[in-house]
């Protein structure tokens, strides 16, 4: 269950893998019922259920999504996992740069990727490929292999690893455990899957979608159908 993301020119990838889950449909139309004392179900009707996930998540019901828990091991580049930690109702751990030597790994974008800075909304880029894209990929490559060059002599030289992190790149590869509730989830989603959301996090909210939707095909059905309707 692990899917790589962001295959970059340098053959580094990051990925996302779904290491486990909790629950299922059945458990969210189960404790929603809870609700108004209902006989304990086991999924015998279906059609009676697909309408209350629709009902519950159209009209914000959202505890019941609360009982479906997934965690996945992510790898991706330390400006990606940043933007993943303001997500504050998911739980993390990080691989430390104070215990563990980083590996070479880093993310440098596709030439079709590199496109120019938008001037209206000043946090995003153009859909306008770049004149330079490939220089400006050249660059970010060639600044990472510096950088790395130099954490590797600092390591080398005896200065702590806690110090030495301090010169790596942004675009360097992290990996960390992520757990997180479906409600919390599907906040996510709908923030990270947004236009206005930068491309290298929505491939990964890309990728989580689908392996969610293997768990619970009737939320995510469901989920995206309301989504695409607002
Ligand atoms: C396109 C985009 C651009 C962004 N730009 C920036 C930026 O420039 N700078 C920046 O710092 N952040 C930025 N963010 C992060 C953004 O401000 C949120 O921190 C992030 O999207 C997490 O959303 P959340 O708070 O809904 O999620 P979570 O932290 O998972 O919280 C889920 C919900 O729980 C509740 N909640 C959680 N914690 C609290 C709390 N402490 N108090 C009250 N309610 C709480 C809220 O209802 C919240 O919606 C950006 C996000 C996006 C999608």
């Amino acid at each position: 269950m692990k899917i790589d993301v962001l295959n970059c020119v340098n053959g580094q990838s990051g990925f996302v893998r779904l290491v486990k889950s909790t629950g299922n449909d059945l458990d969210i139309v189960r404790a929603a019922r809870v609700s108004y004392d209902a006989d304990w179900r086991t999924g015998e009707d279906e059609g009676a259920d697909r309408k209350l996930i629709r009902y519950l998540l159209k009209n914000h019901h959202t505890s019941p999504f609360e009982h479906v828990t997934f965690t996945f091991e992510v790898k991706a580049p330390i400006f990606v996992i940043r933007q993943w930690h303001r997500h504050r109702t998911w739980s993390y751990n990080e691989i430390s740069a104070r215990y563990t030597e980083l590996d070479e790994g880093y993310y440098v974008p596709r030439v079709e990727h590199i496109t120019t800075q938008h001037t209206d909304n000043k946090q995003m880029r153009t859909m306008i490929q770049h004149p330079e894209a490939e220089s400006i990929q050249n660059m970010i490559d060639h600044s990472c292999i510096s950088s790395f060059a130099v954490y590797r002599n600092l390591i080398a030289t005896g200065a702590p690893r806690e110090l030495a992190r301090g010169v790596l790149p942004l675009n360097a590869y992290s990996r960390m455990f992520a757990t997180v509730d479906l409600h919390n989830f599907m906040g996510f989603i709908r923030l990270r899957l947004h236009s206005h959301s930068q491309y290298e996090i929505r491939v990964y909210a890309e990728a989580m979608s689908k392996l969610v939707a293997e768990q619970v095909p009737v939320t995510m059905g469901a989920f995206f159908e309301l989504l695409e309707k607002k």
